[in-house]
């Protein structure tokens, strides 16, 4: 777009899984909305799918440094474009269970309830599920919530190597279900089912990533203003600090200040509790929405998550999409466990390089 206007309606900073669901429900409805990303749009070509681009050179992660909590700088696995982190997620779109919604005892202690329940949340996930193109079959695992109807489009089936996988697991009494996925693959959809998905952009635009998903549909019923590589500074408040007034961006190498009736901070966790302490002003001392709690940024965890990989001497693993199976038999505490251990899932597919990237001492193919 060309121009920007000084005032909307709304103001959506990030242009991700967030930023992209708000955009998605309130275009078309008459309101002038601008959404603001910091990042390009990403482009669709061969480094999309190559292991060195990704892994290795890292072309398409921030070259951010960021401290973790002992001050040890990292470069974070994040990504800044139109969809965010999900133009590389693996697709997996899963819902929390009812009992993640309630008091729940994990081995580090209480994690409090929410101040909403599972049953006030799942007309949201259905539409999030319609939305993003979930594929799954649903009922089939004990821990499932209750749910309006079937999932939007069936499960995409396993390989023979991961239905033989699951037939033996089965015999071990558990019960493995289909990941629900948010991939194009069924009659008609423009998925390949490669090899190059969790950790990968798709170069054909088949992922159900938020770019795809719901950022361009909103773009398309109208009302919206996109503007990228552009940063947000700090949001603005008036003297009391009750009402946020407007943003401070750059925009084109211009600083400027855009002012809205609503805001939505949908930058990430980690970015959005930046804007907020960045933003710290004389009615907010700590960072907007900080100052009785201080917790705000604090607390952090990242995906967490454990792999567990297998190499056979006998056998070539010959699957090329292996993201397609769950169990959650573990997922809340049982007799063999007294606190929750989460979900298990099938990792997206290894390639050879892709494990050296991060350790040179990993097996490479
Ligand atoms: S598996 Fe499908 S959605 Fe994933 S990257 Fe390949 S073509 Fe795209």
């Amino acid at each position: 777009m060309s121009t920007i206007k000084d005032f909307y309606d709304v103001v959506i900073i990030g242009a991700g899984v967030g930023g992209g669901a708000m955009a998605n429900q309130l275009a078309g409805r008459g309101r002038s909305i601008l959404m603001i990303e910091r990042g390009p749009r990403l482009p669709r070509e061969a480094d999309n799918w190559s292991v060195d681009a990704v892994f290795h050179t890292k072309k398409y992660a921030t070259k951010e440094t960021w401290r973790d909590r002992d001050g040890k700088d990292f470069n974070p696995s994040t990504y800044y474009y139109v969809g965010g982190n999900s133009k590389f997620f693996g697709a997996a779109t899963l819902r929390f269970r009812a009992e993640d919604f309630e008091d729940l005892i994990h081995e580090d202690g209480l994690a409090p309830a929410w101040p909403v329940s599972y049953a006030q949340f799942a007309p949201y996930y259905d539409i999030a599920e319609r939305l993003m193109g979930t594929h799954g079959t649903a009922g089939m695992d004990p821990t499932e919530p209750p749910r309006s109807g079937p999932m939007p489009y069936p499960a995409i089936g396993h390989e023979p190597e991961i239905a033989i996988f699951d037939k033996k697991l089965r015999e071990k009494g558990l019960r493995p279900f289909p990941l629900p996925i948010a991939i194009d693959y069924h009659q008609g959809g423009s998925c390949i089912r490669c090899r190059t998905c969790d950790g990968f952009a798709c170069k054909l635009g088949a992922k159900g990533d938020a770019e795809v998903r719901l950022v361009n549909p909103a773009l398309a019923k109208g009302d919206i203003d996109l503007i990228t590589e552009t940063f947000v500074h700090r949001i603005l408040t008036d003297p009391s600090g009750k009402r946020v007034t407007g943003v401070e961006i750059t925009h084109k190498g211009e600083k400027r200040t855009i002012a809205a009736d609503l805001f939505i901070s949908s930058a990430g966790a980690i970015n959005s509790s930046a804007l907020l302490l960045r933003s710290a002003n004389g009615a907010h001392k700590n960072g907007i929405g900080n100052n009785t709690s201080d917790q705000l940024g604090r607390n952090y965890m990242a995906h967490n998550n454990t792999a567990m990989m297998a190499i056979s001497p006998f056998r070539k693993n010959r699957v090329t999409f292996q993201k397609s199976l769950a169990i959650n038999d573990y997922y809340l505490a049982n007799s063999e466990k007294p606190y929750p251990l989460g979900n298990v899932q099938g990792l997206g597919k290894l390639q050879g390089g892709m494990l050296t990237a991060n350790a040179r001492w990993r097996p490479n193919g």
